[in-house]
């Protein structure tokens, strides 16, 4: 009998959670309220430094209301990694704004600021930098890039809830720093985002622009959107905020694990002064080209029952939504993660046993395919 399958990612939402909806469901009052006013505070408190924070139905709409807060809109370029998921560009393009793709740095995934700093026009008005897999972007020199050009820099966190650079935290470095609150993330909310702000200012138009831009009924002062958090998701992210930093410790010892017992694979190497907080662990195969990779990802599948994930087959500037930002746009370093990566699983759930099913079969695949 084959094994059970290691899934690459599992959300664990318990009885606590449970107990949390119910209260809320029992009050009768369901949507955007004092949960979501109370999560926001301690989203602000644990996560950001203190930073006021605005809750919103998904990260995808945290950029879009974030972008629009900070004046983001046609005519302007916004720099983004192509090499993310699809949100980020997305979002972008979403305000009218043009999304410029530019390159990673081949140790970390993150935008590379030399290719950065390449990319910039006179139209161009901020950088937006993905902290990928769970590693913060080289925000020093991203931020030297912003300041020679007067740019304005943003953050999309989704996937590095309590990552950090030099002890300062992701989400504290932009203009507004983006959270998703999906399953798969570090912490859920079932749905949800959140929105880490610079300033009063911006908070308060992420604020109107949640909610139709009224702050007072029926007095709209912007035109904005519905895209409130109800209490119900707010419930469930607060009692995964107590939670979060236990399953982020986990999700290191598993890496530390990985790091020490896998063998020809390049894994993933941490910056100096950088807190990894694995919302992914990703393995590189040298030299590999895509159906080498996804022939492994098959074999660790079918052959020993591994889950694993490819984050991203497909490059943003080669995707039929967004290529047409980009026309003849080669991005070397892109394309190269493209194909070379798989991403293993390093959920806080795995046993020991399940930790060394993966090593042993990642080794064995790896060897079999060299
Ligand atoms: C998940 C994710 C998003 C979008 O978040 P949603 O909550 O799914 O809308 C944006 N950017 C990155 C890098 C993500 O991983």
């Amino acid at each position: 009998m084959s094994p059970a399958m290691i899934p690459a990612a599992k959300p664990i939402i318990g009885d606590d959670e449970r107990v949390a909806v119910d209260r809320v469901l029992a009050s009768g009052m369901v949507a955007q309220g004092p949960e979501v006013q109370a999560f926001e505070a301690e989203f602000g408190d644990h996560m950001v430094a203190g930073r006021t924070c605005v809750a919103v139905n998904s990260g995808t709409s945290g950029l879009h209301l974030g972008l629009l807060a900070s004046g983001i809109g046609p005519g302007d370029e916004v720099i983004v990694p192509s090499f993310t998921f699809a949100a980020t560009g997305n979002a972008v393009a979403l305000t009218g704004a043009t999304p410029v793709f530019a390159d990673i740095e081949p140790l970390h995934f993150c935008l590379d600021p030399e290719s950065v700093r390449a990319a910039v026009t006179d139209r161009t008005r901020a950088i937006m930098p993905v902290h990928l897999y769970g590693h913060p972007a080289d925000m020093p020199a991203l931020q030297a890039v912003a300041d020679g050009a007067n740019l304005l820099v943003f953050e999309d966190a989704a996937q590095a809830h309590g990552a950090s650079l030099n002890g300062r935290k992701v989400g504290t470095f932009g203009a507004f720093g983006m959270f998703s609150l999906y399953p798969t993330k570090n912490m859920t909310s079932g749905e949800g985002g959140m929105v880490s702000c610079g300033s009063e200012d911006i908070a308060r138009r992420v604020r109107l622009l949640r909610n139709q831009g009224m702050e007072r009924q029926y007095a709209n002062e912007l035109v904005g959107l519905n895209n409130r958090m109800t209490d119900i998701h707010a419930a469930i992210g607060r009692v995964q905020l107590t939670k979060v930093d236990g399953w982020t410790k986990k999700r290191q010892d598993n890496a530390a694990f990985l790091d020490a017992n896998l063998e020809g694979v390049i894994t993933p190497a941490v910056a100096p002064g950088a807190a990894h907080v694995y919302h992914q662990y990703t393995i590189r195969i040298s030299g590999a080209n895509a159906e080498e990779r996804n022939r492994m990802v098959a074999a660790l599948r079918e052959e020993h029952g591994v889950g694993s994930g490819v984050y991203y087959p497909i490059p943003n500037h080669r995707l039929e939504s967004l290529a047409s930002y980009a026309p003849g746009l080669e991005l070397p370093e892109t394309e190269r993660a493209a194909a070379e990566v798989i991403s293993l699983p390093v959920h806080p759930s795995l046993t020991p046993e399940d930790l060394s099913r993966i090593v042993t079969s990642v080794n064995a695949v790896v060897k079999a395919g060299a």
